[in-house]
This record gives C-alpha cells, structure tokens and sequence, in this order.
C-alpha cells in the first residue's frame, strides 16, 4: 500500500504549574504563533520545504490553566493520542517541559519502537522535584518507566548531579553532554523518533528568554544541524520552556519559532511512516503567509 503522508497538527500546551523555579512558559505558545507567523519572514525551511504550501492544521491550545497537574497530564496525553489517531504528526508548543511526558507517553503508544531525542541543559530525570513527581525536572524519568522507549538520547546536558547520573544509568539514557558535543558528533536512530527541544539547550546568548540561564550551551546553528541531521524518522516533536517575561523583545520567540519550522520541515520530509490509518483531517488552520 502506498504511504500516506501524515498532515502536520501544531498545538500549544499552555502549562506552567510544574515549574520548580518560576512560572511563564504557560504564555508561551501564543508568542511562538506570534512568532511562526510573523510577516518579518517566509514559511519556507532552510532545506526547501514550503511549510505555506503544505500548510498545517493548528488546534489551538488546551485548556490546562486550571487543571491539576494530574488533569493535566490526561488532557495533554488524551489531545496529542487523538491528534495522531487521525492521522496528524504533532508539532506541540510548550509549556514547561511537564507537557512532554504525556505527549511522548502517547507517541509511544502509537509508535512501537520510538526512540526519543532529547535536547536541553537539564536531563530531566528526577524521581521526584520538590515532592512533585510530575515536575519539569522529572518527564524523562515518567517516560523511561512505561518501558515504551527503545532510546533515550540526551544531547546538550551540563547539569548532571549524581542523582540525576543514578537515574541515567538506571534507565539506560544515553547522554552527550555539552562538554563531548562536536562536529563530530553523529546521531542516528533505527526507526521513529520523537524529539524534544527545551530552548535551554542554547546557550542564554542564543536563547535569554528561559526560565532556567545555564550558560556554555548550544547555539541556534548546532540545534538546526541536529533536527537537520540526525538520521531517523521525525514522528512528533515539542519545543518547550520558553518564558516570556524573560523574553521582552521576543528574540527567544523568534528561536523557537525558526526551531518549530525546521522541525516541521523534517516531519514533512520524513511523513510517509504510517503508525495507524490516517482518517484525515480538515482542510483548517492553512497558513495563509
Ligand atoms: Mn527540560
Ligand atoms: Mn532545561
């Protein structure tokens, strides 16, 4: 049978509850839109792909700003599933980086096999962060105890206690820490592969506007190389913790928007994977830029 091609669904996951530091990245996703359409540039990718042309289908945001951490979780996780069961490849906006656990736990589900490509400061494996086990600081733990992942593969990390190195080895995380990354390093993958983007993996010169500064990180052309390069097929993605009062002049806005276009551009390049039959979705939300 002839694959089909999976149609983008963009969706913003406005939730902030779980941040441990300060809150913001729930006012996110509308400065990412913002962003993404913004007249200052066109829709077409570095590698070609007219992301105007194909256009997308955005279902908005959730309602999560009132919802406990744990609603939360189901809403997030029950929204991406039905995304993807209609044949939709996700492309969600963030949120703190909480948001990502349910909408890898859903790919997983969907995906036998998936790895998950993990880009931030932060590996994000606490047990549990100030009693919260659904923290921002805690998604790739929940994610490695459903046993659904082949692979996690960490790149960028500088911030790992032993904790956090305990955790790792317990779940079997590969890491490339900021302080082994080079031009030499390869990424490849056998299969589907899910890729979240915590813009804290820049370093702050690149990437201000986050909750947590950890400087000595990436720059925007290094993460563009990554979605560009590693070798896989792009399924779904997040780009999370963009925090707007730390962005006042939107130049961090600006990253995770070029960094949501790429990633798009790469899903649409990959899109023939087919997990489930795709029962099409509505011709809305074609972006008209
Ligand atoms: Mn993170
Ligand atoms: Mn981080």
């Amino acid at each position: 049978m002839m694959a089909q091609s999976r149609k983008i669904g963009l969706v913003g996951l406005p939730y902030d509850a779980n941040s441990s530091f300060m809150p913001g990245p729930r006012l996110a996703p509308a400065r990412i839109r913002e962003a993404l359409h913004s007249t200052s540039w066109n829709l077409t990718t570095e590698r070609g792909v007219d992301l105007g042309a194909c256009g997308w289908t955005d279902h908005g945001d959730l309602r999560l700003e009132e919802m406990t951490a744990t609603d939360a979780r189901d809403a997030i996780e029950a929204k991406i599933a039905e995304i993807i069961d209609r044949g939709g490849s996700v492309m969600a906006l963030g949120g703190d980086h909480s948001v990502s656990f349910p909408s890898i736990k859903a790919h997983a589900e969907r995906y036998p096999g998936l790895n998950v490509l993990h880009l931030d400061a932060h590996p994000d494996l606490y047990h549990s962060l100030l009693d919260n086990p659904l923290s921002h600081a805690s998604p790739f733990a929940r994610a490695m105890e459903t046993g659904l992942v082949k692979r996690l593969v960490q790149v960028g990390i500088r911030t790992l206690n032993a904790h956090q190195t305990a955790q790792a080895e317990k779940f079997g995380v590969e890491i490339v820490t900021m302080a082994d990354f080079g031009a030499d390093t390869r990424i490849a993958f056998d299969g589907p592969v899910y890729l979240s983007l915590d813009l804290d993996v820049l370093d702050p010169a690149f990437a201000p506007g986050v909750s947590h500064f950890e400087p000595g990180g990436l720059s925007s052309r290094e993460v563009i190389r990554i979605i560009h390069g590693f070798k896989g097929k792009l399924v779904g993605a997040d780009v999370v913790e963009l925090n707007p009062y730390r962005d006042p002049i939107g130049m961090t806005a600006a990253v995770a928007g070029k960094m949501v276009k790429e990633l798009m551009g790469r899903m649409t390049e990959d899109g023939a994977l087919q997990a489930t039959a795709a029962a099409g979705l509505p011709e809305t939300g074609r972006n008209q830029a």
